[in-house]
């Protein structure tokens, strides 16, 4: 008998018809003997409602106290959830209590919609658990010091599920999602691309930090960290398929770092479109100016990714850097108010309109070349790169959004990525 903790997403959890099935796939794994804590996240598309409701009442929501009331609105919707999901449990005859974050507590700091988990009090879930009852916990929220409920950033509740995994030393953490595991990059996007029996966890890392929304990164943190063993599976095979055949699909996500050496030199393409890029132009060129420009934006606790400077012409430069689109306005008003006057740069200008691709692979670090093979097949397909950047498993490019799924496609097939065409 093993401690174990399931997560389902927001499209696993759509409708009474698909919380029904959950919760017989749920009874099923305590049937067979084992511990169950579940991790449910908000029905699908309710927390965009919710967020939305909040944006048509204040559209500014820009100030540390707007934060705290959105994270107020979008934590009910993981309420409603779990409440949902404790009801179908009982209702397939199980022992079932449902807890919000605040209650288990999840404690967290105060960085609203985005709060990082500090603490996981396990007391009162053990207790359940050894009365007999499955325990449903909310996703993606917590409770700060003040007591205010917090929201872990978008797709958080693979989060929550995987610190209470780690919390309470379980078994292994499966994450039931709407795609049967990991892919090469993301199935909805190039139909060819292939499902990973095993991914290791510094290439999953990178593939979640650079947009596979399939885990939310701190989940990998996490997982990395408590060495939780962690798998990404399908929450749409019949509820009753044989529990071991279950447990050993979808992507076992690994730890021992040679597994993979003898494979792919590329495991994964990873790409987002939620950045924004701006550009500082004409800034004098004296020692300090990255600083004087992006410490003005870290103080304003805004999170920067690519950076580049260019070269200086007549002791003067250009300096471009890339933030979430979310931030967009707040940088804009920042270069505006603060840092173009400050700097006595000549100008600005800001792009919502960019992607970034990137190449993910832990064979990266032994094979020369890989990088060029990814500019090549960019500019054979006649698409420009605006700003590269690189580490030891990543190259990252950095495009106009209207090239991003010609681009996927593309190097997914140079890097023979694509699934073989099966002879008839
Ligand atoms: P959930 O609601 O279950 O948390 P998400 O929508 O957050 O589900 O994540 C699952 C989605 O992630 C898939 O539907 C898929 O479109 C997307 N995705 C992006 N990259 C990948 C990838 N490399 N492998 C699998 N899915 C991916
Ligand atoms: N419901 C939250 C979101 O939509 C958290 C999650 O689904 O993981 O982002
Ligand atoms: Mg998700």
């Amino acid at each position: 008998m093993a401690l174990i903790v399931h997560k389902y997403g927001g499209t696993s959890m759509g409708s009474p018809e698909r919380i029904r099935n959950v919760a017989k796939r749920v009874a099923k794994w305590a049937r067979a003997g084992h511990q169950m804590v579940v991790v449910p996240s908000a029905m699908s598309g309710e927390t965009n409602r919710l967020l939305g409701l909040a944006k048509e009442v204040n559209p500014g929501l820009l100030d540390d106290a707007a934060m705290r009331e959105l994270d107020m609105i979008a934590a009910t919707g993981e309420q409603v959830s779990v409440g949902l999901l404790a009801l179908a449990l009982q209702a397939e005859g199980m022992a079932a209590v449902s807890y919000a974050g605040w209650q288990v507590p999840v404690r967290t700091d105060s960085s609203y919609t985005k709060a990082r988990i500090a603490s996981i009090d396990d007391q009162r879930v053990r207790a359940d658990l050894s009365a007999g009852k499955v325990v449903v916990i909310t996703g993606f929220q917590g409770i700060d010091e003040a007591g205010s409920i917090t929201t872990l950033g978008r797709g958080g509740s693979d989060t929550s599920a995987v610190a209470v995994a780690a919390a309470m030393g379980a078994a292994e953490c499966l994450i039931y999602t709407d795609v049967d595991g990991v892919y090469t990059t993301d199935p909805r996007v190039v139909p060819e691309a292939r499902r990973m029996n095993t991914i290791s966890f510094e290439e999953m890392l990178e593939m979640a930090s650079l947009g596979s929304k399939v885990l939310q990164i701190r989940s990998v943190e996490f997982a990395g960290k408590y060495r939780v063993p962690l798998r990404v599976l399908s929450s749409f095979t019949p509820w009753d398929i044989d529990i071991d055949e279950e447990a050993k699909s979808g992507t076992l996500i690994t730890f021992e770092e040679d597994e993979k050496m003898e494979q792919a030199v590329i495991s994964g393409i990873a790409f987002n479109r939620d950045e924004a890029k701006f550009t500082v132009v004409g800034v004098p060129d004296k020692p300090g100016i990255a600083y004087q420009i992006l410490g003005a934006v870290a103080d304003a606790n805004i999170d920067v990714d690519v950076i580049v400077q260019n070269v200086s012409h007549d002791g003067r430069t250009d300096f471009s850097f890339t933030v979430h689109r979310n931030d967009f306005q707040r940088v804009n008003d920042l270069l505006a108010n603060t840092i173009v006057p400050n700097t006595g740069a000549a100008m600005f200008t800001a792009d919502p309109r960019i992607c970034k691709v990137s190449i993910v692979g832990i064979g990266m670090k032994s094979h020369a070349g890989v990088a060029s093979t990814m500019f090549r097949t960019l500019s054979e397909e006649g698409i420009n790169i605006q700003m590269i950047t690189t580490s030891e498993i990543k190259t990252s490019v950095v495009l106009d959004e209207k090239y991003m799924e010609l681009a996927v496609r593309a190097l997914h097939r140079a890097f023979g990525l694509d699934a073989p065409v099966t002879q008839v």
